[in-house]
């Protein structure tokens, strides 16, 4: 089967939850861009604030600390200046001077020694060592010589950078005064040195924040002191080297301004700070506090967490109803598309089956001709007809008949190419696309013949249904397209023509559309049309041929009906019996046909004849289920009697319902009717049942009869029938005896009467009457 159609099911317009979705989207992307705006703005100026409360906080410090240590180092400036005017004073009297150190030493406990080095670098006085011990000379050490070289050019008061103490091995700041003489020669230098300790005990009252850092830096890049310093970090690395960091270079680059703030890498601490720094007024040195920026994220954090925390609820809020909403709107379209394609299969495939039905097969086979017309390409169009179908589906139920059509469907599907269409139009009826191919006629032709022998052979392997074998026979008609083919109506009507055909013609086969079935099936379906309506015009009457028994005594005789069209003329009922039955037309037929028999038995017995009447019934006027209250009602209604009447019934009867029919049988059988086996020897009739059916007579068909006794093949068959008979203990009639020859061999083998133009024609009830008018008749 092809999937694909040209008829897709247009998809539903926009509709209200397609609207509603958009509305939705746009809804929640509104509100979470609302969101995120306003988060986004809360943390930048919270950010903002947060930096702003921080540098002045820490700028406050700063302003504090540095005027407290400018005021220390002036302080310590202004006692070294004395010190040193009282040393020039003294004019070299060494033992004087050192009790000016001595005393100086007592007033000032947090400098941690103090020396007077002549400008030879030679140390005259120190306070660390005791009177008399041999004083070291300074003159190699670099600091001392750019110190002395920087006073001689007139600066008095320096403060060095921090050093290690060689004694002491403390680190400590020196502070550096001049000492001259009243012409301001320089005399001599005085170095007291602080201890960094001292500095950094200084800080630690300061109302710094937490995780901040505070620290002098001199212009030379040199920490100066620091706090806090880590006790993992060596001092050597904080004060022995000048720094690098982002303060440094910040500080350099703006040429020591005096306040400001720098945020970027320390090499202390090894991450990134905010520095706030304040120049000392008076010294070449900055001081500074440095703030770790995750400390400031921790305060900024701290600040938002409450209402981040706050939109976060609300983003999750509108992530849920969002979510739930368009659980709810999937729902909906998997629910709207289910639908639609229910919709899309009913309109287009069989729902018993699954197969693509009538409208689908019709916009295929549209495609499939114009391909043909446009490519020259040949195909061929399947009309299959399951046979007797509508038996199986009345006596096993529709559950069965719908196993056999699933059956069918898929031992066809299973049997074509997926390119072809195979489709099921209506109850039992399926058609298969055999879609096109560039070949000739008579491969065409050939290719349908060979999938229709394989088709019939396929259904026929009996399957299992309900622990029941079935045999599925179907008819099949066919019709070749190609190029001329004018439309799809024409390929549908010959193939349907031919599939008809191949059900006139005994069922179980394929047949393949011919020019002129066409006018037979018209011819046919004309006749339908007069049939239907030749009860109410009373065109039906009945005829008589009387039965013979030995002697030629009348023993018997069958009433036959005859149709006489005002137009047709007689219609012969080889021709519209077929016909009746396959319409339906029976039913209302063979019942009128049944008073006809019951009037004309009582008007023979009138006329003082006193013989059985065997009546014609058909199998499908048969099988009504109401068919002996029918016979019941015929018999009340005409007071004809039950015991004059034999039924003619045909060996098909029993090829279905055997059970029904033998049941029915026995109900007709106990009012009295007898039956007959009509044209024996052309059916299906097993011993076995026959031995089961209430059965009066069997009547050898024509055709056996016509060729004794001089074919020997007829002969042996009627001889044996007439000796089942004996067996079954079943009366025999000969039918179509036309020759005296006929008549002695059949006597003579004990055939109990003949029926045939031998004796008499079917003839007008009326004429027979009149004709035998007197006779007295002896019957058997
Ligand atoms: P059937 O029931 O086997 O009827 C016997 C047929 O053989 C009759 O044909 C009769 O006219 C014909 N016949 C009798 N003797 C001879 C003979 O010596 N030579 C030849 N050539 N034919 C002979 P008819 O009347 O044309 O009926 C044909 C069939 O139509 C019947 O076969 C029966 O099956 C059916 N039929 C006729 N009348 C009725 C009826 O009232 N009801 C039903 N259900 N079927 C009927
Ligand atoms: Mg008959
Ligand atoms: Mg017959």
């Amino acid at each position: 089967m092809s999937a694909s159609t040209r008829l897709p099911l247009s998809e539903a317009p926009a509709s209200a939850s397609d609207r509603e979705r958009h509305i939705l989207n746009r809804l929640t992307g509104f509100l979470v861009a609302v969101l995120l705006s306003f988060a986004l703005l809360f943390g930048l100026q919270t950010w903002k604030q947060t930096r702003d409360i921080q540098i002045s906080e820490l700028s406050t410090v700063m302003a504090l600390g540095e005027k407290s240590l400018d005021k220390y180092f002036s302080l310590l400036e202004g006692s070294l200046h004395g010190l040193s005017d009282e040393l020039a004073a003294d004019e070299g009297d060494l033992e004087r001077s050192r009790q000016a150190v001595v005393r100086f030493s007592r007033l000032h406990p947090d400098v941690l020694s103090i020396s007077l080095i002549r400008p030879d670098g030679q140390i005259t006085i120190s306070s660390a060592s005791g009177p008399g011990a041999p004083l070291p000379s300074v003159k190699a050490i670099t600091a001392f010589e750019t110190s002395i070289d920087a006073m001689r050019k007139g600066i008095d008061f320096l403060i060095g950078r921090p050093v290690l103490g060689v004694t002491t091995k403390r680190w400590v700041l020196p502070l550096r005064q001049a000492v001259r003489d009243r012409s301001g020669r320089l005399q001599a230098m005085l170095v007291a040195t602080m201890p960094i300790d001292l500095l950094q005990t200084f800080w630690k009252d300061a109302p710094i924040i937490r995780h901040a850092s505070i620290g002098l830096i001199d212009d030379d890049g040199y920490l100066m002191t620091r706090y806090p310093v880590s006790a993992e970090i060596e001092l050597a690395d904080v004060y022995g080297t000048p720094r690098t960091g982002t303060l440094r270079k910040h500080l350099v680059q703006q040429k020591f301004p005096l306040s400001g703030h720098v945020e970027g890498f320390n090499v202390i601490g090894g991450a990134n700070y905010l520095n706030v720094y304040q120049r000392l007024a008076h010294y070449p040195a900055t001081l500074f506090v440095a703030m770790p920026s995750t400390g400031a994220k921790a305060m900024w954090w701290s600040a938002v967490r409450a209402v981040y925390g706050l939109l976060f609820l609300l983003f999750s809020g509108v992530a849920l109803v969002y979510v739930a909403a368009r659980r709810q709107q999937s729902r909906d379209i998997t629910q709207r598309h289910k639908s639609q394609k229910e919709i899309h299969d009913l309109a287009f495939y069989d729902a018993l089956t699954g197969l693509p039905n009538r409208r689908l097969l019709m916009d295929r086979l549209g495609q499939s001709l114009a391909h043909s017309k446009r490519s020259s390409a040949r195909g061929a169009l399947l009309y299959l007809d399951l046979d007797h179908f509508k038996n199986i589906n009345d006596a096993r139920g529709h559950a069965v008949g719908d196993a056999v059509l699933k059956h069918v469907a898929h031992t066809l599907t299973a049997l074509l190419r997926a390119e072809d269409t195979v489709s099921r139009i209506g109850g039992d009826e399926f058609v298969v696309l055999i879609s096109g191919s560039n070949c000739d006629e008579a491969s065409n032709a050939r290719a349908a013949g060979i999938l229709t022998e394989k088709i019939l052979a396929q259904l026929a392997k009996p399957i299992d249904i309900d622990d029941q074998p079935y045999a599925i026979y179907a008819s099949i008609g066919v019709s070749l397209f190609s190029s001329d083919k004018p439309s799809v109506d024409d390929v549908m009507r010959e193939a349907d023509t031919a599939m008809y055909k191949a059900k006139s013609s005994g069922r179980a086969r394929a047949v393949f559309f011919e020019a002129g079935m066409q006018a037979e099936v018209q011819s046919r379906v004309a006749m339908e049309i007069d049939l239907a309506g030749a009860i109410a015009a009373e065109q039906f009457t009945m005829v008589f041929q009387p039965q013979v028994g030995v002697g030629g005594k009348i023993v018997g005789g069958e009433l036959l009906v005859r149709w006489h069209h005002p137009s047709r003329g007689a219609v012969p009922p080889v021709q519209f019996i077929p016909l009746a039955e396959q319409t339906g037309l029976i039913i209302p037929l063979g019942n009128w046909i049944l008073h006809q028999g019951c009037e004309i038995h009582l008007q023979l017995k009138a006329a003082g004849h006193r013989f059985p009447l065997s009546i014609n019934v058909s199998p499908r006027q048969f099988r009504q289920s109401d068919f002996v209250q029918q016979v019941t009602a015929a018999l009340a209604k005409t007071g004809a009697d039950a015991s004059m009447l034999i039924f003619e019934v045909t060996e098909g009867l029993l090829i279905e319902d055997v059970e029904g029919t033998i049941a029915r049988m026995h109900e007709l059988a106990s009012l009295g009717i007898r039956f007959s086996i009509d044209d024996f020897g052309t059916g299906y009739s097993s011993l076995a049942y026959l031995k089961r059916l209430p059965l009066y007579e069997l009547k050898i068909d024509k055709s056996f009869v016509d060729d004794t006794p001089s074919d020997g093949n007829d002969t042996a068959i009627v001889q044996m029938i007439l000796s089942m008979a004996k067996h079954l203990g079943l009366r025999v009639v000969a039918e179509g005896v036309e020759t005296q020859d006929q008549a002695d061999f059949l006597f003579q083998c004990n055939c109990d009467c003949l029926q045939g133009y031998l004796f008499a024609r079917p003839m007008c009830v009326a004429d027979w009457l009149e004709k035998n008018r007197g006779a007295v008749l002896e019957y058997s």
